[in-house]
Protein backbone atom coordinates (compact mmCIF):
# COMPACT_ATOMS: atom_id res chain seq x y z
CA UNK A 1 0.00 0.00 0.00
CA UNK A 2 0.92 3.89 -0.21
CA UNK A 3 1.53 5.90 2.84
CA UNK A 4 2.48 9.58 2.58
CA UNK A 5 6.15 10.12 4.47
CA UNK A 6 7.37 13.88 6.05
CA UNK A 7 10.81 14.25 4.58
CA UNK A 8 12.08 17.83 5.59
CA UNK A 9 9.92 21.02 5.47
CA UNK A 10 8.36 21.60 2.26
CA UNK A 11 9.08 17.95 1.57
CA UNK A 12 7.07 14.87 1.37
CA UNK A 13 7.22 11.51 -0.53
CA UNK A 14 4.57 8.67 -1.23
CA UNK A 15 6.00 5.46 -0.22
CA UNK A 16 4.90 1.75 -1.32
CA UNK A 17 4.79 0.21 2.53
CA UNK A 18 3.86 -3.61 4.15
CA UNK A 19 0.30 -3.82 4.66
CA UNK A 20 -0.57 -3.71 8.03
CA UNK A 21 -1.23 -6.80 9.53
CA UNK A 22 -3.55 -8.32 12.73
CA UNK A 23 -0.94 -9.16 15.50
CA UNK A 24 -3.46 -9.41 18.47
CA UNK A 25 -6.83 -10.51 19.33
CA UNK A 26 -7.48 -6.92 20.24
CA UNK A 27 -6.43 -5.76 16.82
CA UNK A 28 -7.80 -4.42 14.01
CA UNK A 29 -6.98 -2.60 10.81
CA UNK A 30 -8.59 0.26 9.04
CA UNK A 31 -9.09 1.96 5.88
CA UNK A 32 -9.01 5.87 6.24
CA UNK A 33 -11.90 7.33 4.39
CA UNK A 34 -11.37 11.14 5.34
CA UNK A 35 -8.10 12.66 7.16
CA UNK A 36 -8.17 16.09 8.35
CA UNK A 37 -4.57 18.35 8.50
CA UNK A 38 -4.22 18.73 12.29
CA UNK A 39 -3.42 22.79 13.14
CA UNK A 40 0.13 21.19 14.26
CA UNK A 41 0.70 19.41 10.80
CA UNK A 42 0.68 23.12 9.03
CA UNK A 43 3.91 24.07 11.37
CA UNK A 44 5.35 20.91 10.68
CA UNK A 45 4.97 20.97 7.55
CA UNK A 46 6.82 24.61 7.18
CA UNK A 47 9.25 24.01 9.29
CA UNK A 48 7.78 26.10 12.51
CA UNK A 49 7.94 23.19 14.77
CA UNK A 50 11.32 21.23 13.92
CA UNK A 51 10.63 17.29 13.65
CA UNK A 52 13.02 15.23 12.19
CA UNK A 53 11.95 12.70 9.18
CA UNK A 54 11.24 10.64 7.43
CA UNK A 55 7.77 9.42 9.48
CA UNK A 56 4.48 8.80 7.80
CA UNK A 57 2.19 11.43 8.17
CA UNK A 58 -1.28 12.25 8.70
CA UNK A 59 -3.49 11.59 12.84
CA UNK A 60 -6.52 12.90 12.31
CA UNK A 61 -9.05 10.54 10.42
CA UNK A 62 -12.23 8.57 9.88
CA UNK A 63 -11.84 5.44 8.81
CA UNK A 64 -13.46 1.63 7.70
CA UNK A 65 -12.90 -1.51 9.37
CA UNK A 66 -11.29 -4.01 6.65
CA UNK A 67 -10.03 -6.55 8.91
CA UNK A 68 -10.28 -7.15 12.94
CA UNK A 69 -9.43 -9.91 15.63
CA UNK A 70 -11.94 -11.93 17.66
CA UNK A 71 -11.45 -9.36 20.56
CA UNK A 72 -11.49 -6.17 18.49
CA UNK A 73 -14.81 -5.10 19.16
CA UNK A 74 -15.33 -3.78 15.90
CA UNK A 75 -16.56 -5.59 12.39
CA UNK A 76 -15.36 -4.80 8.76
CA UNK A 77 -17.26 -2.35 6.99
CA UNK A 78 -17.80 -0.28 10.48
CA UNK A 79 -17.00 3.31 10.13
CA UNK A 80 -15.22 4.60 13.28
CA UNK A 81 -13.07 7.44 14.63
CA UNK A 82 -9.34 6.53 15.00
CA UNK A 83 -7.86 9.19 18.47
CA UNK A 84 -4.95 10.19 16.75
CA UNK A 85 -2.99 9.39 20.53
CA UNK A 86 -2.60 5.31 21.21
CA UNK A 87 -3.74 3.37 24.07
CA UNK A 88 -5.14 1.32 25.62
CA UNK A 89 -7.61 1.50 27.88
CA UNK A 90 -6.82 -0.78 30.65
CA UNK A 91 -4.15 1.15 32.73
CA UNK A 92 -4.35 3.23 35.37
CA UNK A 93 -3.14 6.43 32.71
CA UNK A 94 -6.11 5.20 30.75
CA UNK A 95 -8.89 4.26 33.71
CA UNK A 96 -8.34 8.52 35.44
CA UNK A 97 -8.96 9.50 31.54
CA UNK A 98 -5.54 10.06 30.44
CA UNK A 99 -5.32 8.22 27.26
CA UNK A 100 -2.93 10.58 26.16
CA UNK A 101 -0.08 9.38 28.28
CA UNK A 102 -0.77 5.40 28.21
CA UNK A 103 1.35 3.38 30.02
CA UNK A 104 1.39 0.59 27.71
CA UNK A 105 3.06 2.74 25.10
CA UNK A 106 6.24 4.56 25.06
CA UNK A 107 5.47 8.80 26.09
CA UNK A 108 3.97 10.96 22.40
CA UNK A 109 2.81 7.33 21.18
CA UNK A 110 0.73 9.37 17.68
CA UNK A 111 0.24 8.01 14.88
CA UNK A 112 2.06 10.70 11.91
CA UNK A 113 4.13 12.41 13.86
CA UNK A 114 7.17 10.43 13.86
CA UNK A 115 9.35 9.51 17.24
CA UNK A 116 12.26 6.98 15.79
CA UNK A 117 12.13 3.86 13.90
CA UNK A 118 10.60 1.80 16.66
CA UNK A 119 7.75 4.17 17.45
CA UNK A 120 6.57 4.98 14.11
CA UNK A 121 3.36 3.98 14.21
CA UNK A 122 1.94 4.66 11.06
CA UNK A 123 0.09 7.73 9.45
CA UNK A 124 -3.39 8.05 8.46
CA UNK A 125 -2.78 9.23 4.89
CA UNK A 126 -2.54 5.89 3.49
CA UNK A 127 -3.83 2.41 2.47
CA UNK A 128 -4.18 1.70 6.01
CA UNK A 129 -3.55 1.80 9.69
CA UNK A 130 -2.38 -0.65 12.24
CA UNK A 131 -5.09 -0.32 15.61
CA UNK A 132 -4.12 -2.33 18.60
CA UNK A 133 -6.79 -2.40 21.64
CA UNK A 134 -9.21 -1.91 18.79
CA UNK A 135 -11.95 -2.38 21.49
CA UNK A 136 -10.89 0.50 23.57
CA UNK A 137 -9.11 2.83 21.16
CA UNK A 138 -11.89 2.87 17.69
CA UNK A 139 -15.51 4.82 18.45
CA UNK A 140 -18.26 4.15 16.19
CA UNK A 141 -19.16 6.61 14.04
CA UNK A 142 -22.80 7.81 14.50
CA UNK A 143 -25.10 6.98 11.90
CA UNK A 144 -25.70 9.78 9.60
CA UNK A 145 -22.86 11.68 10.41
CA UNK A 146 -20.38 12.70 7.08
CA UNK A 147 -16.83 11.35 7.93
CA UNK A 148 -15.42 14.68 6.39
CA UNK A 149 -17.28 17.08 8.59
CA UNK A 150 -15.56 14.63 11.50
CA UNK A 151 -12.30 13.96 10.42
CA UNK A 152 -10.74 16.45 12.74
CA UNK A 153 -12.88 15.08 16.07
CA UNK A 154 -9.50 12.36 16.30
CA UNK A 155 -7.81 15.56 17.94
CA UNK A 156 -8.70 19.20 16.76
CA UNK A 157 -12.09 19.07 17.60
CA UNK A 158 -11.55 16.98 21.08
CA UNK A 159 -9.07 19.73 22.22
CA UNK A 160 -11.10 22.33 21.11
CA UNK A 161 -14.05 20.35 23.63
CA UNK A 162 -11.84 19.58 26.61
CA UNK A 163 -11.50 23.48 26.79
CA UNK A 164 -15.29 24.27 27.35
CA UNK A 165 -17.05 21.17 27.53
CA UNK A 166 -16.23 19.59 30.84
CA UNK A 167 -15.99 22.96 32.19
CA UNK A 168 -19.55 23.78 31.29
CA UNK A 169 -21.08 20.93 32.35
CA UNK A 170 -19.72 22.07 35.82
CA UNK A 171 -21.14 25.71 35.33
CA UNK A 172 -23.99 25.33 33.10
CA UNK A 173 -24.59 28.88 31.42
CA UNK A 174 -21.11 30.21 32.10
CA UNK A 175 -19.43 32.76 29.98
CA UNK A 176 -16.32 31.95 27.81
CA UNK A 177 -13.83 33.41 25.77
CA UNK A 178 -11.84 32.35 23.29
CA UNK A 179 -8.23 33.72 21.81
CA UNK A 180 -7.44 32.56 18.88
CA UNK A 181 -4.94 32.37 16.37
CA UNK A 182 -1.63 29.48 16.68
CA UNK A 183 -4.25 26.45 16.94
CA UNK A 184 -6.03 27.70 14.08
CA UNK A 185 -8.84 25.17 13.88
CA UNK A 186 -8.93 24.43 17.76
CA UNK A 187 -9.55 28.03 19.07
CA UNK A 188 -12.34 27.64 16.29
CA UNK A 189 -13.79 24.37 17.39
CA UNK A 190 -13.53 25.28 21.41
CA UNK A 191 -16.13 28.42 20.29
CA UNK A 192 -18.24 26.35 18.36
CA UNK A 193 -18.29 23.69 21.79
CA UNK A 194 -18.99 26.33 23.64
CA UNK A 195 -22.05 27.27 22.32
CA UNK A 196 -22.97 23.80 21.90
CA UNK A 197 -22.53 22.97 24.89
CA UNK A 198 -24.76 25.74 26.28
CA UNK A 199 -22.55 28.87 27.03
CA UNK A 200 -24.34 31.83 28.15
CA UNK A 201 -22.14 34.17 25.94
CA UNK A 202 -19.54 33.22 24.00
CA UNK A 203 -17.04 35.51 22.59
CA UNK A 204 -14.50 34.69 20.16
CA UNK A 205 -11.29 36.96 19.70
CA UNK A 206 -9.01 36.95 16.82
CA UNK A 207 -7.36 39.31 14.21
CA UNK A 208 -7.64 36.97 11.63
CA UNK A 209 -10.87 38.33 9.77
CA UNK A 210 -11.26 34.54 8.12
CA UNK A 211 -11.01 32.23 11.67
CA UNK A 212 -13.48 35.18 12.51
CA UNK A 213 -15.92 34.54 10.10
CA UNK A 214 -15.74 30.74 10.86
CA UNK A 215 -16.73 31.17 14.75
CA UNK A 216 -19.45 33.12 14.20
CA UNK A 217 -20.89 30.44 11.94
CA UNK A 218 -20.87 28.12 14.72
CA UNK A 219 -22.46 30.30 16.90
CA UNK A 220 -20.31 32.53 18.67
CA UNK A 221 -19.92 36.66 18.92
CA UNK A 222 -16.62 37.61 17.19
CA UNK A 223 -14.30 40.47 16.97
CA UNK A 224 -11.13 41.62 16.38
CA UNK A 225 -8.49 40.71 19.55
CA UNK A 226 -6.61 44.06 19.49
CA UNK A 227 -4.14 42.96 22.11
CA UNK A 228 -3.10 46.91 21.91
CA UNK A 229 -6.41 48.29 22.93
CA UNK A 230 -6.14 46.67 26.46
CA UNK A 231 -4.46 44.27 28.66
CA UNK A 232 -8.01 42.73 28.90
CA UNK A 233 -11.00 41.96 27.60
CA UNK A 234 -13.74 44.38 27.88
CA UNK A 235 -15.15 41.99 30.71
CA UNK A 236 -14.67 38.67 32.49
CA UNK A 237 -15.38 35.60 31.85
CA UNK A 238 -16.03 32.43 33.86
CA UNK A 239 -14.51 29.87 31.06
CA UNK A 240 -10.97 30.81 29.08
CA UNK A 241 -9.58 29.61 25.85
CA UNK A 242 -6.07 30.39 24.98
CA UNK A 243 -5.34 29.36 21.49
CA UNK A 244 -2.96 32.08 19.98
CA UNK A 245 0.26 30.76 21.60
CA UNK A 246 1.74 34.14 22.41
CA UNK A 247 2.81 35.33 25.66
CA UNK A 248 0.84 38.25 24.81
CA UNK A 249 -2.67 36.80 24.54
CA UNK A 250 -2.00 34.80 27.35
CA UNK A 251 -1.77 36.81 29.75
CA UNK A 252 -4.49 38.82 28.20
CA UNK A 253 -6.14 35.63 28.42
CA UNK A 254 -5.34 35.40 32.59
CA UNK A 255 -6.42 39.58 33.02
CA UNK A 256 -9.70 38.11 31.24
CA UNK A 257 -10.72 35.48 33.51
CA UNK A 258 -13.25 36.14 36.38
CA UNK A 259 -12.90 35.01 40.16
CA UNK A 260 -12.38 31.49 40.20
CA UNK A 261 -12.79 31.31 36.41
CA UNK A 262 -10.75 28.56 34.41
CA UNK A 263 -7.94 29.03 31.44
CA UNK A 264 -7.34 26.01 28.77
CA UNK A 265 -4.22 27.10 27.38
CA UNK A 266 -4.85 24.72 24.18
CA UNK A 267 -1.73 26.52 22.22
CA UNK A 268 1.98 25.02 22.15
CA UNK A 269 4.06 27.85 23.44
CA UNK A 270 7.06 27.43 21.39
CA UNK A 271 9.46 29.43 23.25
CA UNK A 272 11.32 27.59 26.09
CA UNK A 273 10.09 30.28 28.82
CA UNK A 274 6.59 32.31 28.59
CA UNK A 275 6.47 35.30 30.84
CA UNK A 276 3.23 34.71 32.88
CA UNK A 277 1.44 37.47 35.28
CA UNK A 278 1.26 34.21 38.17
CA UNK A 279 0.36 37.13 41.02
CA UNK A 280 -2.48 38.17 38.78
CA UNK A 281 -3.89 34.01 38.42
CA UNK A 282 -3.29 33.88 42.16
CA UNK A 283 -5.29 36.95 43.49
CA UNK A 284 -8.42 35.97 41.01
CA UNK A 285 -8.17 31.77 42.28
CA UNK A 286 -7.60 31.05 38.71
CA UNK A 287 -7.35 27.46 37.73
CA UNK A 288 -4.28 27.05 34.55
CA UNK A 289 -4.53 24.19 32.36
CA UNK A 290 -2.20 23.08 29.85
CA UNK A 291 -1.43 20.08 28.54
CA UNK A 292 -2.06 17.78 25.31
CA UNK A 293 -5.70 16.69 25.04
CA UNK A 294 -6.85 13.55 25.93
CA UNK A 295 -8.55 12.72 22.84
CA UNK A 296 -10.01 9.07 23.38
CA UNK A 297 -11.51 9.85 26.33
CA UNK A 298 -13.58 12.98 25.11
CA UNK A 299 -14.57 11.43 21.95
CA UNK A 300 -17.88 10.07 22.89
CA UNK A 301 -18.95 13.60 24.15
CA UNK A 302 -17.53 15.20 20.82
CA UNK A 303 -19.50 13.09 18.66
CA UNK A 304 -22.76 12.97 20.52
CA UNK A 305 -22.54 16.74 20.27
CA UNK A 306 -21.99 16.77 16.65
CA UNK A 307 -24.69 13.15 16.16
CA UNK A 308 -27.22 15.73 17.71
CA UNK A 309 -27.01 18.63 15.81
CA UNK A 310 -25.70 21.02 18.21
CA UNK A 311 -22.14 21.17 16.76
CA UNK A 312 -21.00 21.86 13.08
CA UNK A 313 -17.25 20.95 12.48
CA UNK A 314 -17.99 21.37 8.64
CA UNK A 315 -17.92 25.15 9.00
CA UNK A 316 -14.06 25.04 10.39
CA UNK A 317 -13.04 22.96 6.68
CA UNK A 318 -12.19 25.32 4.03
CA UNK A 319 -10.53 23.19 1.72
CA UNK A 320 -11.45 19.30 0.54
CA UNK A 321 -9.04 17.57 -1.28
CA UNK A 322 -7.68 14.79 -2.89
CA UNK A 323 -4.86 12.03 -1.19
CA UNK A 324 -3.01 12.72 -4.15
CA UNK A 325 -2.92 16.47 -3.51
CA UNK A 326 -1.91 16.57 0.20
CA UNK A 327 1.83 17.04 0.00
CA UNK A 328 1.63 20.05 -2.20
CA UNK A 329 -1.80 21.04 -0.29
CA UNK A 330 0.14 20.66 3.65
CA UNK A 331 1.45 24.53 3.66
CA UNK A 332 -1.78 25.87 2.64
CA UNK A 333 -2.38 28.58 5.62
CA UNK A 334 -6.41 28.17 5.99
CA UNK A 335 -7.57 26.36 8.71
CA UNK A 336 -8.63 22.96 8.16
CA UNK A 337 -7.75 21.31 5.17
CA UNK A 338 -9.75 17.47 4.94
CA UNK A 339 -7.98 14.72 2.18
CA UNK A 340 -10.50 12.02 1.19
CA UNK A 341 -8.52 8.80 -0.50
ZN1 LIG B 1 -2.72 16.92 16.06
ZN1 LIG C 1 -3.51 2.71 28.84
Amino acid sequence: MQALYFLKPGQFEWREVAMPRLAADTDAIVRPLAVARCDLDLYIATGVVPLPGPFAFGHESVAEVIDAGPAAGVVPGQRVVVPFQLSCGRCDACRRGHTGSCDAFPPLANYGLGGGPRTDYGGALSGAMHVRFADHMLVPLPDGVDPVAVASASDNIADGWRAVGPQLAERPGASVLVIGGLAQSVGIYAAGCAVAAGAGRVLYLDDDEGRRARAAALGAEAAPLGLRDGRRASELFDIVVEAAGTAEALAFAIRSAGRNGVLTSVAIHLSPLTPVPLTEAYYRGLTLVTARVDSRAHLPAVLGCIACGKLHPEHVTHRVAGFADAADAMADPGPKIVFVP
